[in-house]
C-alpha cells in the first residue's frame, strides 16, 4: 500500500524539467513525436493532437494515417509530415526508426481489428507512450490483461481518460473519490494517470498526486482532450520525464484554455500555447 502525497498543480513542480531549446540546437534534438491517425471521417482528432504536439516543441512530428485519411490529412497539414500507416506491420517496420521518441495512439482512431493489432506493437514497443481515447476504450475489453501489460513496460506511459474512459478501463473503482480512484488506477497499471475534468488529477504510480485547478469549463468541448493528449507526447518526445510531463501538459492546457477566453474551440488551443510558454519561460 503506498500513501498519497497531494500537490496543486504549477510551474514550480515541473519547470526545471520543462524542455529548454539549446541556441545551436538542432530540430533532431527537440524529439520526433508519431501520432497515429484514424481513417477520414475521425481524422480531425489526431490532427489536433500533432499540432499541439508541435506547437509545445517538439522538434519533428509525424502523423501516421491509413490509407484512406493521406489526402485529408495532406489538405489540413504542413509541418507535420505524414506516413502511411495501414496496419501494424506497417508500424513496426516505422518504429525501427529510432529517432522516433513518442507515439500517441487513441484520438478518433476507430475501434477494431487495426486498433488492436497496433496496440499490440505500441505495448510492447521500447518508446514513451501516451495512450488516449479509442485506445483506452480498447484496453478496456480485458482491463486486466491491459494493466499487465503495462505493468510490464519499461518505457513510460500515460494514460489520459476522462471519468467514461476511467470508468470503462477500471470499473471497480467507481465508488471511491476521484483521488483515490487515479492513484489506485496509476499503481494498477504502473502508468502515470491523467483523469481528466474540471478538476484534473495527475497520479504515478508510487502514490504522487497532482490537482490541476487552473483549467476553464469553455475547454469542455470537442477535441480538447486529444490536444491534450498532443502536448503530453510533444513533451515525452522532447525527452521530459513522464510524471513531470503530464503535469506540464495539464497545466499549459489550462492556461491556454483561460487565455483563449468563451467562445474555445480545440482549433483555437494549439495557437495559445506559445504565448503560455512566453510566460512560462521568462519566469
Ligand atoms: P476530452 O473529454 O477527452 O475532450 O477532454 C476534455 C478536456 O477538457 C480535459 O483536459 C478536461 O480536463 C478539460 N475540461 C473538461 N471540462 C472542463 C471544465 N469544466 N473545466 C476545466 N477543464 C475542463
Ligand atoms: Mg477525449
Amino acid at each position: 500500500e503506498i500513501a498519497p502525497r497531494q500537490w496543486v498543480n504549477g510551474p514550480d513542480m515541473w519547470g526545471a524539467a520543462f524542455p529548454r531549446v539549446r541556441d545551436d540546437g538542432h530540430k533532431y534534438d527537440r524529439g520526433h513525436a508519431l501520432v497515429l491517425s484514424g481513417g477520414a471521417a475521425s481524422s480531425g482528432a489526431a490532427r489536433l493532437s500533432a499540432l499541439g504536439a508541435l506547437r509545445i516543441g517538439a522538434g519533428l512530428v509525424t502523423l501516421g494515417a491509413p490509407p484512406s485519411a493521406m489526402l485529408v490529412n495532406a489538405a489540413h497539414l504542413t509541418a507535420v509530415m505524414l506516413r502511411s500507416v495501414g496496419d501494424a506491420d506497417a508500424l513496426t517496420d516505422l518504429l525501427e526508426d529510432r529517432r522516433f521518441t513518442s507515439v500517441l495512439a487513441g484520438p478518433g482512431f476507430g475501434l477494431g481489428q487495426r486498433l488492436d493489432a497496433v496496440l499490440a506493437v505500441l505495448l510492447s514497443a521500447d518508446r514513451a507512450l501516451v495512450l488516449d481515447a479509442d485506445a483506452l476504450t480498447a484496453l478496456a475489453v480485458d482491463p486486466e490483461g491491459a494493466c499487465a501489460r503495462l505493468r510490464e513496460r519499461a518505457a513510460p506511459v500515460v494514460l489520459t481518460p476522462h471519468e467514461g474512459e476511467f470508468g470503462r478501463l477500471f470499473p471497480d473503482l467507481k465508488e471511491q473519490p476521484k483521488l483515490e480512484r487515479a492513484r489506485a488506477a496509476a499503481h494498477r497499471c504502473g502508468a502515470i494517470v491523467v483523469l481528466k475534468g474540471a478538476d484534473t488529477v495527475i497520479a504515478h504510480p508510487d502514490g504522487r498526486l497532482v490537482i490541476n485547478d487552473n483549467g476553464a469549463p469553455w475547454l469542455a468541448t470537442a477535441g480538447s482532450g486529444d490536444v491534450l493528449a498532443g502536448l503530453v507526447s510533444g513533451l515525452l518526445a522532447q525527452g521530459m520525464p513522464a510524471f513531470e510531463a503530464a503535469c506540464a501538459a495539464v497545466w499549459i492546457h489550462g492556461r491556454a484554455g483561460v487565455r483563449f477566453g468563451p467562445g474555445l474551440i480545440a482549433e483555437d488551443l494549439p495557437a495559445q500555447v506559445p504565448g503560455v510558454l512566453s510566460d512560462l519561460l521568462q519566469r
